[in-house]
C-alpha cells in the first residue's frame, strides 16, 4: 500500500556535538550529521544504510527530537517537528515510534509482556479497561504471540519473541511512522527472516511507514523501497531499491555491495572495489570528499572540493565528482 504523498520531509539536517579540547587546544566539533535531506512516502519503507558511525542512527534520533538538532528542518504531515513545543512533542512522540536494536535491553524486565504493550494504550487513554484488554490481545495476535504469553516477563521469551513484544508496543500507539533501528541485527539469521517478514506483513495490512536503519545491505534490499547510503554524516547516494542495487554509482556503495554477495540482484560483478582502512574521524574530517582517504579513484578535485548530492539522469542522487569515470 503506497502512494506518492510524503509523510516525512527532512531538509538540510545538521547535528553537531561540541567536544571539549585539552587546556591548550580549541574546542572541537563532531560532525555527526551534515546537510542530510530526504523524504519518506506514506506506506513505504525508507532505508538509511552505512557503516557504524555514518550518522544513520543520529539522524533518526534528531528526527524524533531525542537529540539536539544544530540546524535544518523536519516536517511530518506538514507539521514542523523542529519548531514544536513540549505539548506538541507529546503528541508527536505517539505518532513517531521506535523499534530498538536490542530486544534484551529495551523491555523493562520487571513488567509483564501484556502490561508493556498496555502502557502505550494507558498513556493515550484509549478506551476503557475492557477495550484495552481487547486491543492488547489483538496486538499479541498480530505479532504472532499467544494470548497466554501476556502474563510472562521479558526474560521468559526468546530474542525474536521479545522483538515481537517491541513491535506490538510500537503498534499500540497507532503511530504514523515507525523508526526501525537495526531491528534484527541482534538476532540469529533464521529469526531475522521471521521478524522482517512480520514487519512487511504488518506494513501491507496496516499501511505502515518505516524509516529503516541498517548496516546490512541484504536486509535493506529486502525491506526498503528507497535507500540513502550514508558516509561520515552525509548522504553520498540515494535511489530507489532497484536502481541502487542494479546500478550503484558511488565507489563507496559499490564497495559495500561487493562485500555482500547476497545483496546482488543482477549478474553484475562489481569490480572488486574494496574498502581500505577505516573511516576518518568525524571530529577531524579530511579536506574535500570525506571518502577521499579510502577511495582508489580520488583525483585532485576530490582533495579540494566536497562533492554535493546531485541528481543524475537515471534518477539517482550522488555525491561524487568522478562517478562517470568509475568502472561498474
Ligand atoms: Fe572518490 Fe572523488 Fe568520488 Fe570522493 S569524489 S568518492 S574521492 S572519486
Amino acid at each position: 500500500m503506497s502512494n506518492d504523498k510524503s509523510l516525512l520531509k527532512v531538509r538540510n539536517l545538521k547535528i553537531h556535538f561540541p567536544v571539549s579540547g585539552s587546556f591548550f587546544s580549541k574546542p572541537k566539533v563532531v560532525h555527526a550529521v551534515d546537510d542530510v535531506s530526504f523524504e519518506v512516502k506514506k506506506g513505504t519503507t525508507f532505508g538509511l544504510v552505512g557503516e557504524s558511525g555514518s550518522g544513520k542512527t543520529t539522524t533518526a534520533m534528531g528526527i524524533m527530537r531525542l537529540t539536539h538538532i544544530t540546524s535544518g528542518k523536519v516536517e511530518m504531515d506538514g507539521l514542523d517537528i523542529t519548531a514544536t513545543d513540549e505539548a506538541g512533542m507529546r503528541e508527536l512522540r505517539r505518532r513517531l515510534q521506535i523499534i530498538f536494536q536490542d530486544p534484551y535491553s529495551s523491555l523493562n524486565p520487571r513488567v509483564r509482556a501484556g502490561n508493556i504493550v498496555r502502557e502505550a494504550l494507558d498513556l493515550l487513554n484509549i478506551g476503557d479497561k475492557a477495550k484495552r484488554n481487547e486491543a492488547v490481545a489483538r496486538l499479541f495476535h498480530n505479532v504472532g504471540l499467544r494470548p497466554e504469553q501476556q502474563i510472562l516477563f521479558p526474560h521468559q521469551f526468546s530474542g525474536g519473541q521479545r522483538q515481537r513484544i517491541g513491535i506490538a508496543r510500537a503498534l499500540a500507539a497507532q503511530p504514523d511512522l515507525i523508526v526501525c533501528d537495526e531491528p534484527v541485527s541482534a538476532l540469529d539469521v533464521a529469526i531475522q527472516a521471521q521478524i522482517l517478514n512480520l514487519l512487511r506483513r504488518l506494513q501491507n495490512k496496516m499501511g505502515l511507514t518505516y524509516l529503516f536503519i541498517s548496516h546490512d545491505l541484504g536486509v535493506v534490499q529486502y525491506m526498503c523501497d528507497e535507500i540513502a547510503v550514508m558516509y561520515l554524516g552525509r548522504i553520498i547516494e540515494m535511489a530507489d531499491r532497484i536502481s541502487l542495487f542494479k546500478t550503484p554509482l558511488h565507489p563507496y556503495t559499490k564497495a559495500l555491495l561487493s562485500a555482500v554477495p547476497s545483496a546482488k540482484i543482477t549478474d553484475t560483478v562489481y569490480s572488486g572495489i574494496k574498502l581500505k582502512g577505516d573511516p576518518s574521524s568525524p571530529i577531524d574530517l579530511p579536506p574535500g570528499c570525506r571518502f577521499q582517504p579510502r577511495c582508489q579513484f580520488a583525483g585532485e578535485i576530490c582533495k579540494r572540493e566536497e562533492p554535493r548530492l546531485e541528481k543524475t539522469d537515471g534518477g539517482h542522487q550522488i555525491a561524487c565528482h568522478l562517478f562517470r569515470e568509475i568502472p561498474v
